[in-house]
Formats: C-alpha cells, structure tokens, sequence
C-alpha cells in the first residue's frame, strides 16, 4: 500500500501538515533523520525542567484563529519574555523601551526619550534605510545601535550589520512606554507539559520514523507515497545544483548548576562581542519552576557548512536570488510540497509556520 503523504520533517510544520491530512482521512509516514520528534521545538525534560535543546521558544501571536489551534493540542501559562541585555557591563531592559531609554540616557519622559532619538536620527539617520545598520540607527539611533545592536548582530550571523537585510531588526518593538514584554503580540505563553506535548499531540496516531534520513535511501522513499511534503532544506533536496544557500548555525552549550537560580530570568542576552555566546536561557524560568537546582544554556552561533545544522536562513540579495531559481525548481515537482524554515528559506517563528501549514493544507484540498 502507498501511503497518501510522506512528510519528511517532524518539526511544527510537518507535524501540522500530518495532522490535518490524518484529519481528512489521508494515510502520512512521518520520517526525521534526528531521534527525536518536534523539530527545533524538541526539549528534554531533564529532572523536571524542560530544556529547550534547540534555543528558547516563546509562543507568541496576535491571530486569534492560530491561538485557539494551537490550544488545542496544550494549555499555556502566562509566562511574557522579557529578555535583559547585558552590555558593556550595565543591564538593559529590552525591547527598546522607556526603561532602556532612561538606563541609557537617564530619559525620564516619551518626549525627552523621543528627542534624543531623534538627535541622534537627525544626524546618522538615513531616508531610505538600505540594511540593518541604517534600519537601525533609523529606528532608535546611534547609542542603541552601538551599544546593543552592532556587536550582537555581528556575532549572531557572523556579518557586517551593513551586509544584513534591513527587517531583521524591524522585528524588535520601540516602544515610548515601559513595557518589557518583547512581543507587541496579544496572545503568549509556554505550553504547560513542553513542546513535546504539542507534537505529541499532533502526531499521535501517525506513523513516525525517528533516526531516517530520506536522502540515504531517497529513491525507496520517493516511491512509498503518493506526494511528499518536505520540510528540509530546499538547497539539499535539489543537490546543490545552484550551490548551497547559506545558512547560519548554533551550538548549545548546557550546564546542570547546583543552585536554585542562576540568573533571574530566562533569557539574558551578552551583546558584546567578546563574548562568544550570544545568550544565556535558564530554563526553568520558562515555567516558574522551583526545582532545587537549574539548567542553563549558552547559545553559540556559528558558521555554516553544508552537514551542519541549518538554523537561520540568510536571506541577503545573493541567496535571494539563488533561492528563487530553487523555488522554480520546486514548482514544477507537482507530487512534493516545500514548506517550514528551511524549505521556505524564511525566518519563520512558530505561529508563523503554523499558518503557513494550515494554508498549504488548504491549498492541497482545494478548500477555502
Ligand atoms: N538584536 C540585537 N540585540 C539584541 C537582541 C536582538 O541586535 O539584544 C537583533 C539581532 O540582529 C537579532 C535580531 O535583532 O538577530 C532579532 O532578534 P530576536 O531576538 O528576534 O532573534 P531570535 O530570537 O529569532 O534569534
């Protein structure tokens, strides 16, 4: 018998796919090459604490529609993330808000915090921002960029801010209020029970094979369903042949700590470039646990090389362009689906892949 869907991935994307296709009646075999399933969402519960193995995971969304799908698969707590940037020796509260304003420059009011902004934007900032740095200094001006942007931005994808697409950055709120919930999204939260309760929830009843890499035996594979849904990297599944896209990659570094609180928060950000980690997580404070010990991670970026982990699509001019003669390519393969991060070549959160999920469904089924 042939399967109806073999979806290769099974992150958030495919595990929504398989899903909604088990749901309208289609038989799915969901295989992943790691020995886990959830994708990047994964966490291992380590003594009671979830880890987020893959970096830290905050749902958020302003779509009411995806919130209510997403809850039904768990419930979610309150937590808000409120990340703290430490640089250059001094803690700042983010998004960029009243509070970063007033630690930066004392500014005890929106209009002191709006003028100085607009000093500084006066005499660096540019009309047409053309990359990160000019959208940058655009948006909150030279001090901010300086301090908290430039160097975290440099190490974080390994490139000169000027060579960086400008909306990387226009994904942070400025806001003249002191508000440090760092999504403007409405609904947030942690899944009570971790990721894994989603996935498993999603995938329950579906056939899943962990530790398969369809590219070892791509020819089996491509022969034992009637259409694919492929959530890999797009670059790979047509061999490279336009060479590979670039991609930036992380190491996770996690520590046990015998102490009941490491840092206070969950998230703290090391903005300065020496520095070779971009953040430390400590875990439990996902879930306001009170274990008596804690788990952190510090989150290392790093270069890309094809077999290595791809976790954020560079998406510069020159792997644009590269990614739309892949996309033509893709097009024209009538039996596979291309959808997720890595297939799409798109910095996607989870709400984000959801949708798109839900509408490639759609899509498949001719519904409205
Ligand atoms: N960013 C920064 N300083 C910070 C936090 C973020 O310059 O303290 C910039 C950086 O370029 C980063 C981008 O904002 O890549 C998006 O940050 P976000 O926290 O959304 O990144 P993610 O959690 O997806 O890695």
């Amino acid at each position: 018998m042939k399967y109806d869907f073999l979806i290769i991935g099974a992150g958030l994307f495919g595990s929504v796919f398989a899903y909604e296709a088990k749901k309208r009646n289609k038989t799915c075999i969901v295989i992943d090459k790691r020995s886990h399933k959830g994708g990047n969402i994964y966490c291992e519960n380590v003594e009671g604490i979830n880890v987020h193995k893959y970096g830290a995971h905050i749902f958020h969304t302003n779509d009411k529609k995806i919130w209510d799908y997403v809850n039904q698969f768990a419930d979610f707590n309150q937590y808000i993330n409120s990340p703290i940037a430490f640089a250059k020796g001094n803690f700042y509260n983010l998004p960029f808000n009243m509070n970063t304003f007033y630690q930066l420059w004392g500014t005890k009011t929106p209009i002191e915090a709006q003028r100085k902004i607009n000093e500084q934007k006066a005499i660096f900032g540019k009309e047409n921002p053309a990359n990160l740095e000019e959208q940058a200094i655009s948006l909150v001006g030279k001090d901010i960029y300086e301090i908290l942007i430039k160097e975290y931005t440099e190490k974080q994808w390994g490139r000169k801010a000027s060579e960086l697409p400008s909306f990387i950055i226009k994904r942070l709120p400025v806001r003249f209020t002191f508000d440090n919930n760092y999504f403007n999204d409405r609904y947030q939260g942690i899944p009570i029970g971790g990721y894994n309760t989603i996935i498993d929830n999603l995938l329950k009843d579906i056939e899943v094979k962990t530790e398969t890499d369809f590219f070892s035996n791509r020819e089996y594979f491509e022969n034992i369903a009637n259409k694919i849904v492929f959530t890999g990297q797009i670059d790979e599944f047509f061999d490279y042949q336009f060479g590979a896209l670039e991609y930036r990659s992380l190491r996770f570094e996690h520590e046990n700590r015998d102490i009941e609180n490491y840092q206070g928060n969950a998230v703290i950000n090391y903005n300065d470039a020496k520095y070779p980690f971009t953040r430390i997580i400590e875990h439990k404070h996902f879930e306001f646990g009170n274990q008596k010990h804690t788990i952190i991670t510090k989150e290392y970026p790093e270069q890309w090389t094809i077999g290595k982990e791809a976790y954020y699509p560079i998406n510069n001019e020159e792997n644009q362009q590269k990614f739309e003669k892949y996309k033509v390519l893709a097009q024209q393969q009538k039996n596979v689906i291309f959808g997720g991060r890595l297939a799409e070549f798109r910095y996607y959160d989870m709400h984000q892949i959801i949708a798109s999920a839900l509408k490639k469904i759609k899509k498949e089924f001719n519904e409205n």
